[in-house]
C-alpha cells in the first residue's frame, strides 16, 4: 500500500504520517527529514540542499527525486510507504506516479490535511523539532524540559520557521504544491481530513478515513 499525506506546512503531515505508517505497518518516508539530517551531518546532500531549506523554496526536483526513489527501492519500502512532504509538485507527483507503475504498484490514497492560514502560522511559531530524530513537538510537556521523549535528543528551533520563511513556504505551498489536490481529487485518490485541533483528534479522523476504505480493518 502507498500513502501519500498532502498539507500545508504545519498542518500535522509528519506526526500523523508517522503514525499512520506505525499504524498501517508501513514505512515512511519524509523529505524534509531526510534533507535535515543530511544537513546536520554535513555530509554532500547536506550541503547542496541547505540554502533551499534555509530560504524556505523547493529543492530541484533532480535532488528530491533521487534522494527519494532511492530510499524507495530499500527492501523495507517493499511491503508500502507513507509518504510525508512528497511529492509537492505535479513534477514530482508523476515521477512517483512512473516509477511505482514501474513496480507494478500505485498510489492507493492521498490524505489531505486541511487547516486555517492563522492556525498554521500559529503551530509554526511555537514548534519545537528533535535535532535527532526530526519529530515535532507543539506547546506541551516536552517542550519546557527540552528533550525528545522518543531518543532524549536536544529540542530546537527550525530555521525556516521564522515569520518570513514561513510566509515564503506558505507562498510555495499555495502556488506548487495545492495543484496536487486537484490533480488527486481527480483520480479519486483524495481523502480530505480536518486537522484543526489536537493530535489525537486529527488521529482519529484519520483512522476514520481509512478504515472506510478498508486500510484498516480493526
Ligand atoms: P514543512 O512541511 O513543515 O514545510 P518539510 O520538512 O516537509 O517541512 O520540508 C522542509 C523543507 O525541505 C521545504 O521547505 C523544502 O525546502 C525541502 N523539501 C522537503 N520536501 C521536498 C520536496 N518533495 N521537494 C522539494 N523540496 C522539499
Ligand atoms: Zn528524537
Amino acid at each position: 500500500m502507498y500513502i501519500v499525506f498532502l498539507g500545508a506546512p504545519g498542518a500535522g503531515k509528519g506526526t500523523q504520517a508517522a503514525n499512520a505508517a506505525r499504524e498501517l505497518g508501513l514505512t515512511a518516508i519524509a523529505s524534509g527529514d531526510m534533507f535535515r539530517q543530511a544537513i546536520e551531518r554535513g555530509d554532500r546532500l547536506g550541503l547542496k540542499v541547505k540554502d533551499y531549506l534555509e530560504k524556505g523554496v523547493l529543492v530541484p526536483d533532480e535532488i528530491t527525486t533521487e534522494v527519494v526513489l532511492e530510499r524507495m527501492s530499500s527492501p523495507d519500502c517493499r511491503g508500502g510507504v507513507v509518504f510525508d512532504g512528497f511529492p509537492r509538485n505535479l513534477k514530482q507527483a508523476e515521477v512517483l506516479d512512473e516509477a511505482l507503475k514501474r513496480q507494478n504498484n500505485i498510489i492507493d490514497w492521498v490524505v489531505y490535511i486541511k487547516v486555517s492560514d492563522t492556525e498554521l502560522i500559529k503551530r509554526l511559531s511555537e514548534r519545537l523539532v528533535c535535532r535527532k530524530c526530526q519529530t515535532p513537538y507543539g506547546k506541551g510537556a516536552a517542550y519546557t524540559e527540552g528533550k525528545c521523549q522518543k531518543c532524549g535528543g536536544e529540542l530546537y528551533q527550525r530555521p525556516d520557521d521564522n515569520i518570513e520563511t514561513v510566509k515564503e513556504r506558505l507562498k510555495v505551498y499555495f502556488n506548487k504544491t495545492a495543484p496536487l489536490i486537484e490533480y488527486y481529487k481527480k483520480s479519486g485518490k483524495l481523502l480530505e481530513v480536518d486537522g484543526e485541533g489536537g493530535v489525537d483528534k486529527v488521529s482519529r479522523n484519520i483512522t476514520g478515513v481509512l478504515r472506510k476504505r478498508e486500510c484498516i480493518t480493526r
